[in-house]
C-alpha cells in the first residue's frame, strides 16, 4: 500500500504520484483514498477532472463503488492553475483526457511545492498508451499500477477491451461497453474479431 511522504510545510518541495491501470482497476478509489488521508492530515486539497467525463456527476469525482468527493471540472489543464492558491494536495482524475501540456503543468505544480496525485487510464481500448499518460509516468516520483480482474479467466487484467466495434477513441461507458481482460484473453478476443469476417463471408 502506498504511504505518503510528508508535505514540506515551508512549501519548497512537491512531487507527482500517478495511479494508473485499466478500467475497473480501482484508480479513482485509490485517488480518493489518498485525498481523504490528506484531508485527515488537515492539508488543503482540490480535485480536478476534464469536463469530458460526465458519466456520473458534473461536479463530483465518483468511483465505481460510489464514493464521491467534490471536484472542479476544467476544459484545459492550464485552468487548474487558477484554482490552486493555498492548495497543498492536488488530485487529477481521468488525466488521460487532458492534452499534452498536462505533464508540464504537473511539473510546475510539483516544483512549486504541491503534491500532485494523478489517476489515469494507461492504455486506450486498442492497447496503445493514452494521451499524456506515458509522459506523466516518466516524470512522476511514484507510479502505482493497479489491476482489474479479467472477466474471462479471473487473472489480473490490464486491458480495457471494448465490447462494441466502434473505432472512435473516446466513448464513455461502463460495463455495458468495456470489460477488463488479461493479456492472453485480450489477444484471443482480437484474434476472434479478425476471424469474424471470414466466418460470415
Ligand atoms: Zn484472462
Amino acid at each position: 500500500m502506498f504511504l505518503e511522504n510528508n508535505i514540506d510545510k515551508a512549501g519548497r518541495t512537491g512531487w507527482i504520484e500517478v495511479v494508473t491501470g485499466s478500467m475497473f482497476s480501482g484508480k479513482t478509489e485509490e485517488l480518493i483514498r489518498r485525498i481523504r488521508r490528506a484531508e485527515i492530515a488537515q492539508q488543503k486539497i482540490a480535485i480536478f477532472k476534464p469536463k469530458i467525463d460526465k458519466r456520473y456527476s458534473e461536479k463530483d469525482v465518483v468511483s465505481h463503488d460510489s464514493k464521491t468527493i467534490p471536484s472542479i471540472p476544467v476544459t484545459e489543464a492550464k485552468e487548474i492553475l487558477e484554482h490552486i492558491k493555498d492548495i497543498e494536495v492536488i488530485g487529477i482524475d481521468e488525466a488521460q483526457f487532458f492534452e499534452n501540456d498536462l505533464p508540464e503543468i504537473c511539473n510546475y505544480l510539483a516544483n512549486n511545492g504541491k503534491r500532485v496525485i494523478i489517476a489515469a487510464l494507461d492504455m486506450d481500448f486498442t492497447g496503445k498508451p493514452f494521451g499524456p499518460v506515458p509522459q506523466l509516468l516518466a516524470i512522476a516520483e511514484y507510479v502505482t499500477k493497479v489491476h482489474a480482474i479479467c472477466m474471462k479467466c479471473g487473472n489480473l487484467a490490464h486491458y480495457s477491451h471494448r465490447l462494441s466495434d466502434v473505432q472512435k477513441l473516446v466513448i464513455l461507458g461502463e460495463k455495458d461497453i468495456y470489460e477488463p481482460l488479461c493479456r492472453e484473453c485480450y489477444k484471443k478476443s482480437k484474434l476472434d474479431k479478425k476471424k469474424e469476417p471470414e466466418l460470415f463471408s
